[in-house]
């Protein structure tokens, strides 16, 4: 590249920076700049785009076109040359505009005299803002020095749009992250919750995009990179040995670090004037925007990776980052792209709500939020782009919505639903000692789900019967480390002893899939949820179940004890699971531990191929607890975390339906105890068709127990059976609509 056009541009951005530096107001600022890189690109024409709203661009600002324009012409996204800018993130340069695909004419502004064409994204971290353009009579293709330079002033446009130097009159014009945003999202854990933004991992706010040291700012860019080069080679040092695909994952890093094509780009920009981290985050803005174009998934991976690279080369250079030592604020709100059980259990109770742009209601992070009882909504489309730390927030976990700086309408009504939220659940307090029997007198056991020590107090909060499901490997995922025996059996002491005497289920470590513990070595499977997981783990490596086993006979002592096998598929996993436990106890006799006054042991039915184990296996286990999460997921080969496919069946489907009473009357014949502890227990309306088809306990988070006992206190069972079975003979998909109907007569 000739000095003189790095020159030329660095002084266009100088310009731009005493633009910026001054007192005009938001529309002047806007006016100069247009005028500024007319004057320095040579074009009679310079015009800023901006969003008005997702769909729509506005002219905000031209130097060239009539000026009444202004505020005037809008164009769609997609419409028009601009609008094919904007959708596509793509540069547009023709020198004969008026006859190049897409052009549409807008009268108004007077453009038909110009022929060259000149558009470039204004973008910021893939997120497209607005549109770039800079026009002229004479027919020219612009030089790629030209379009590059014109792409920086494009970038320096993104930054101050973020800082919110155009603020002013007009949509189009108002800051970005003060405007009140709505985002609709998934219900994941029902609730309402007020309080306060607080990102999971915060973005890097770029406050000085301009430099006037090209020198200096090299020296720091290269300063930075080597501290991130040493960062991943510590990094590759201390996993050698480790897991294979976080050593991918650094090898690529490291290949990135070392790229001299990254490193170029960046330098040149610098050359243009641009600060280090503006010209880390114009890489890294582009790279989102191809993220957002590439289908192959392997290339989505590695531009995420480069992603992730430059995230923490910003961090660097502006000393803002996930550990800046910022404490949480009063009454957090978590907002992440999604986040990993032990994750989400590190911040515990200290949250309020949790936001996640990603996520699904089927994963484990959604079923720890629900243990905690914090609103979650999942799916929130843009939520990490547009929330900042610190922002007031709103969550509304019934509906799935939540409301970003809330205007003071929404305010209102909000806390007015919050104290609605309040007096229901003094109604179900004044329930809590009442068994659930229904209006056909059939009682139902009301059992609660829990894994943490924090669940416990709820046991009497919430009217449980005892706890249906104790999720052990709770436990395991909150530590850095293998929990050690005598911790262990500490921890089930205490369990047990909160329980006083009610029942406790617990279920052996269920790890593999998404629950993945930091200290073990995860295993490289194409499709985890049907691969290496729960009991499989426990009888192919029989070590750390040994371990747990041991800790639950000793916590127990002398008391009686019920343990579950989680994701047993066929008969043979139960025999073998279930001669450890015979193996443990023996060796705990010769030991001379006290033993428990008595001991069930129980399968989790999660696979269809259990439904139709021979009736031996009915026979000799001591009870079955149907896990309807995975049994579902399975059942429908629908993944519980991917919402496109998960809510497309819905549970009262009557496959589903007629499935859970086949089970139900299979257990029957050889009375075998039976349960339901998947998170459709917990909801009212599946709840009660579940104990119409035959089950009669269902375990669920504390919270729903009022509302489900509230429900099943008002149905008859009988009457329900026979609206499910009509349903089932006139050939409904899903009984629901027919069951609503019922209910709404109650
Ligand atoms: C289930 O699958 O329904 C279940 C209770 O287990 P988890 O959700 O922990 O997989
Ligand atoms: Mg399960």
């Amino acid at each position: 590249m000739a000095d003189s056009t790095e020159s030329e541009s660095r002084k266009l951005l100088g310009r731009l920076r005493e633009a910026m530096a001054s007192d005009d107001a938001g529309q002047a600022r806007l006016d100069k700049i247009t005028h500024l890189i007319a004057d320095s690109m040579g074009t009679e024409v310079c015009s800023v785009y901006l969003f008005r709203d997702d769909e729509t661009l506005e002219l905000c600002a031209t130097q060239g076109l009539n000026i009444e324009s202004v505020h005037q012409t809008r164009m769609r996204i997609g419409e028009g040359l601009v609008g094919r800018v904007a959708r596509f993130g793509k540069v547009v340069n023709t020198p004969d505009a008026p006859n190049a695909k897409g052009f549409r004419y807008m009268p108004e502004t007077g453009e038909e005299r110009y022929s060259s064409f000149l558009g470039v994204p204004i973008q910021r971290l893939g997120e497209m803002l607005g549109v770039l353009v800079v026009q002229s009579k004479e027919a020219r293709e612009f030089s790629s020095d030209a379009v590059y330079a014109l792409e920086v002033v494009a970038m320096v446009i993104a930054e101050m749009t973020e800082l919110g130097a155009f603020v002013g009159e007009g949509a189009a014009l108002s800051p970005l992250h003060q405007q009140a945003v709505l985002i609709h999202g998934t219900s994941a854990q029902e609730g309402a919750a007020e309080g306060n933004v607080w990102l999971h991992e915060p973005r890097v706010i770029v406050t000085n995009p301009i430099a006037d040291d090209p020198q200096r700012e090299l020296e720091r860019l290269n300063g930075a990179v080597e501290e991130l080069r040493v960062g991943v080679d510590k990094m590759l040092e201390v996993s050698r040995n480790g897991d294979k695909e976080q050593l991918q994952v650094l090898e690529a890093y490291r290949m990135f670090a070392n790229s001299k094509g990254w490193m170029r780009r960046m330098e040149e920009d610098i050359a243009r004037g641009l600060s280090a981290e503006a010209a880390v985050e114009k890489e890294q803005s582009q790279a989102r925007a191809r993220m957002s174009q590439v289908q192959d998934a392997y290339l989505r991976e590695r531009l995420s990776d480069l992603d992730d690279l430059s995230n923490r080369l910003l961090r660097i250079l502006t000393g803002q980052g996930a550990d800046t030592g910022a404490e949480l604020p009063e009454n957090p709100i978590l907002i992440a792209r999604n986040i990993g059980p032990g994750d989400l259990l590190e911040y515990g109770r200290s949250l309020r709500g949790i936001v996640l742009e990603e996520g699904s209601v089927g994963s484990h992070a959604a079923i720890v939020a629900r243990a905690l009882a914090i609103p979650l909504v999942v799916n929130a489309k843009r939520v990490t782009t547009e929330a900042l730390n610190g922002d007031h927030i709103m969550v509304d976990g019934d509906q799935g919505v939540v409301h970003l700086r809330p205007d003071e309408t929404v305010v209102g009504a909000f806390r007015d639903k919050i104290a609605m939220h309040t007096q229901a659940q003094e109604r179900y307090a004044s329930i809590r000692n009442k068994s659930a029997v229904t209006t056909d007198g059939q009682r139902i056991n009301m059992m609660m789900n829990a894994g943490l020590m924090a669940d416990l107090p709820s046991l009497d909060g919430s009217g449980a019967e005892g706890v249906g499901l104790f999720r052990t490997e709770l436990q395991f995922l909150v530590r850095n480390q293998m929990p050690k025996r005598s911790e262990l059996v500490a921890l089930y002491k205490r369990v047990l002893d909160a329980a006083h005497g009610k029942p406790v289920v617990f279920r052996t470590l269920d790890i593999g899939s998404d629950k993945v513990l930091p200290y073990m070595k995860p295993t490289d499977e194409p499709n985890p949820a049907l691969g290496w997981r729960a009991i499989r783990v426990g009888l192919d490596k029989p070590g750390v179940m040994r371990m747990q086993l041991q800790a639950l006979l000793r916590a127990a002592e002398g008391r009686p004890l019920s343990v579950m096998f989680p994701f047993v598929a066929q008969f043979e996993e139960y025999r073998a699971a279930k001669a450890e436990v015979e193996k443990t106890i023996e060796r705990e006799r010769i030991l001379g531990h006290v033993l428990p006054s008595d001991l069930e042991v129980g399968a989790m039915l999660e696979t269809p191929s259990l439904a139709y184990a021979p009736q031996k296996f009915f026979d000799e286990v001591a009870f079955i607890s149907i896990g309807g999460n995975d049994l579902k997921q399975f059942f429908f080969a629908a993944d519980r975390e991917n919402e496109r496919v998960r809510r497309r069946y819905d549970t009262l489907n009557v496959s589903f339906l007629s499935f859970i009473e086949r089970i139900v009357e299979r257990c029957a014949i050889s009375g075998t105890p039976l349960s339901f502890c998947g998170e459709d227990a917990g909801r009212p309306v599946e709840a009660v068709c579940l104990a119409a088809m035959g089950i009669r306990t269902l375990s669920m988070r504390p919270a729903s127990i009022g509302p489900v006992k509230s429900l099943l206190l008002r149905v008859d069972l009988g009457e329900l059976r026979k609206i499910i079975s009509d349903a089932r003979h006139r050939g409904d998909q899903a009984v629901r609509p027919a069951v609503m109907e019922y209910l709404r007569g109650l």
